[in-house]
């Protein structure tokens, strides 16, 4: 097949990880006999630095056009004054909505050889096997915000039907796995989260009889998540739970570099991203973990190309490189040997069978 794919590398670590889903995409291309064509263009703080604006015309009209996007990183200390009015940040906040990509899907998977890279417990990570489905266009993140000297408020809200299309989506993924809807919200002080349980109790036993629901207040969904991380098949949550959440939630797997994420609309342009940030603390060092980035590739060739089998061996390329020993720094145990960045690449596309 032929697709056009926009790359934003954009600040800190995002360009060496995107150089390395660049470079499955191109293993997977010649592979499978696809031909990809990429365009790269700015975001976050190089497009502030270049262009004084965190995303650029020219950013917008590509992803607009292209068939799926792949992000890097945004963000940094050289652009993380809090007083600025021009911030990295609002340039990813500005593509989403723009691209209307409303669920956020956070796969988190513990692989069995690397329980040692976790803080928990071997026999609490055994089968943990989640997705986190995160509202990303609603919220607080989005509400009107007011500040003055003495006080500042950020407006939460959520429409009905913001919340049925998010729980659908979670719902549907449930109905492909192990058939159980967690949904995490805080009814018991907020008035969004109030209603986000009453559509939820409502829309589940109508359309998705089969599926098992349970629902948590956030503060016990924190807690659950690392006492019985096992149990969770699919949870749904809006916003800002989803985005602290699955932080948490990426500690199951040892580091945030394991992690991808995909956001998804309603058409199939999705956006595809590790969860981590642009960890201005390795950056440039190339011992960034590529794998967060490049199971981010695998989501991409799934939800937005459409093709199943090449996403399946890009995910098995992974386990491969890990189960053969492969280990960054942030995943390596005391004593075991570290690969870079690079390295950790090749070692995957060796596997990508
Ligand atoms: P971070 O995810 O960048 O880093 C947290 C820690 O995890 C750091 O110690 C980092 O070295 C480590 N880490 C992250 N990714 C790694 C990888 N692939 N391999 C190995 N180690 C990895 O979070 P932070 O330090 O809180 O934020 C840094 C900057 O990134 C900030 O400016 C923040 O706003 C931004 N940020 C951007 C995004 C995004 O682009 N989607 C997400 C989160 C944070």
């Amino acid at each position: 097949m032929e697709a056009v794919i926009t790359l934003l590398p954009g600040d800190g670590i995002g360009p060496d990880v995107t150089e390395c889903a660049l470079e499955v995409l191109e293993a997977v291309a010649a592979r499978y006999e696809h031909s990809f064509r990429y365009e790269t263009q700015l975001i976050g703080g190089a497009a502030i630095d270049a262009e004084g604006d965190p995303l650029p015309p020219a950013t917008i009209a590509s992803c607009e056009t292209a068939d799926a996007v792949f992000l890097g990183a945004v963000g940094g200390p050289k652009w993380s004054d809090p007083n600025a009015k021009i911030r990295p940040e609002q340039g990813l906040l500005k593509l989403r909505s723009i691209l209307g990509v409303f669920a956020n899907i956070r796969p988190v998977k513990v692989y069995s050889e690397l329980v040692g890279a976790s803080p928990l417990r071997p026999e609490i990570l055994e089968g943990v096997d989640m997705l986190v489905v995160r509202e990303l266009t609603g919220g607080i993140y989005f509400g009107e915000k007011t500040r003055d000297e003495t006080s500042a408020s950020d407006l939460c809200t959520y429409t009905v039907n913001e919340i049925e299309r998010i729980v659908r989506v979670a719902a549907k993924l449930a109905s492909g796995r192990r058939g159980k809807l967690c949904s995490v919200d805080k009814a018991n002080v907020l008035e969004t989260s109030r209603l986000w349980r009453n559509v939820t109790d409502r829309l589940m036993p109508v359309e998705f009889p089969g599926i098992d629901v349970e629902t948590l207040l956030v503060d016990a969904a924190a807690m659950h998540l690392l006492s019985r991380p096992a149990d969770f098949d699919v949870i749904v949550t809006e916003n800002m739970f989803g985005d602290i959440l699955t932080d948490e939630a990426s500690m199951l797997a040892g580091s945030l570099g394991m992690l991808p994420s995909a956001s998804l609309g309603d058409t199939a342009v999705g956006l595809y991203e590790p969860i981590h940030g642009s960890a201005p603390d390795i950056a440039g060092k190339g011992i960034a973990n590529p794998c967060a980035a490049i199971a981010s590739i695998a989501l991409l060739l799934r939800h937005s190309l459409e093709l199943e089998t090449e996403a399946t061996a890009v995910e098995l390329a992974i386990a491969s490189a890990i189960a053969n020993g492969a280990r960054t720094a942030d995943i390596a145990a005391g004593g075991e040997t570290r690969v870079s960045t690079t390295e950790m690449t090749s070692e995957i596309i060796r596997g990508l069978h």
